[in-house]
């Protein structure tokens, strides 16, 4: 047997080898083929069509270093840069958060409100991968979409994600939520912004993504707080806000938009039953 011979795997032992590794994870079958759909650059459909094809010695280390780190709970999408979100397939980096399924809720109750044809603004605040800006301004390709956010790098992604799925009504400006957006009025306002209070043991979990993204003062409330304060100004005649929040915020939600004045207030509940997206209505124009 030559040295060739002893490094000879093939494309079924190496999905068998990637799910053992990656037995602790919920579903090691999906996780395995995705790391190596990734690395041999095939659709994971397929993936079982060539079980006997050996991998290249290139290919070959490449996925055992994807399977390590995921093993060790680095997210797949940072491994492969790509994560599904609405209908858009988007470019992540660990400068961005990863996008959620229960954010995807937040586009659904945003769309109820915004009339097929409607020529809206919509400011999006902390826009990162530009998920949510990118998913409304697709749905609604005659509004225009501001979106926001204070790291440089996250708008490098976002503006990237933009260009390359063709989508041109949304604009990125870097600021902290209102500052790039002085003087400038929306008929719907809408942020995802961090939540996760500073003390929060799920942060472990979350240990590879932007803590800029994340954290948010020892309750969790401070950004959601300021923006809820700061938006006033900026809404259109009975503007709209959609605030995603944390698992346990959605009594504070109520108390923090009812207390300046905000109305028609609702929370919702996401795919996991949890209150997800707070609702509310600016009837007055300050
Ligand atoms: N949904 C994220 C989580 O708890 C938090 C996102 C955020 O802070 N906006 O996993």
């Amino acid at each position: 047997m030559n040295a060739q011979q002893a490094v000879r795997v093939t494309l079924s032992t190496a999905l068998q080898q990637a799910v053992r590794r990656l037995a602790h994870h919920e579903n090691p079958d999906m996780e395995a083929e995705l790391l190596l759909a990734h690395v041999l650059e095939l659709p994971r459909s397929k993936l079982r069509l060539w079980p006997n094809q050996a991998l290249t010695p290139a290919q070959l280390a490449r996925t055992n270093d994807l399977v390590t780190r995921r093993a060790s709970g680095e997210p797949s999408a940072y491994l492969t840069g790509i994560r599904g979100f609405w209908s858009l397939e988007l470019q992540v980096t660990p400068d961005v958060l990863i996008p959620r399924p229960e954010t995807e809720l937040l586009i659904e109750l945003a769309l109820q409100k915004i009339p097929a044809d409607a020529v809206w603004r919509i400011a999006d605040l902390g826009a990162g991968s530009g998920a949510i800006a990118l998913a409304l301004a697709q749905e609604r390709p005659r509004c225009q979409i501001i979106a926001t956010d204070i790291s440089p790098a996250a708008l490098h992604v976002a503006r990237a994600n933009a260009a390359r799925l063709n989508i041109h009504n949304v604009e990125f400006r870097l600021g902290n939520w209102f500052d790039a957006l002085q003087g400038e009025r929306f008929n719907m306002i809408v942020s995802n912004p961090p939540y996760v209070a500073s003390g929060d043991p799920h942060l472990h979990d979350l240990r590879y993504e932007p803590q800029l993204a994340l954290v948010a003062g020892s309750d969790g409330l401070r950004h959601l707080r300021a923006i809820a304060a700061q938006a006033r100004t900026h809404f259109t005649q009975g503007g709209w806000l959609l605030l995603e929040h944390g698992y346990d915020q959605a009594p504070a939600m109520m108390e923090l938009l009812a207390a300046p004045g905000y109305q028609y207030i609702q929370d919702y509940p996401d795919l996991s039953g949890i209150p997800r997206v707070a609702v509310a209505r600016w009837s007055s124009y300050e």
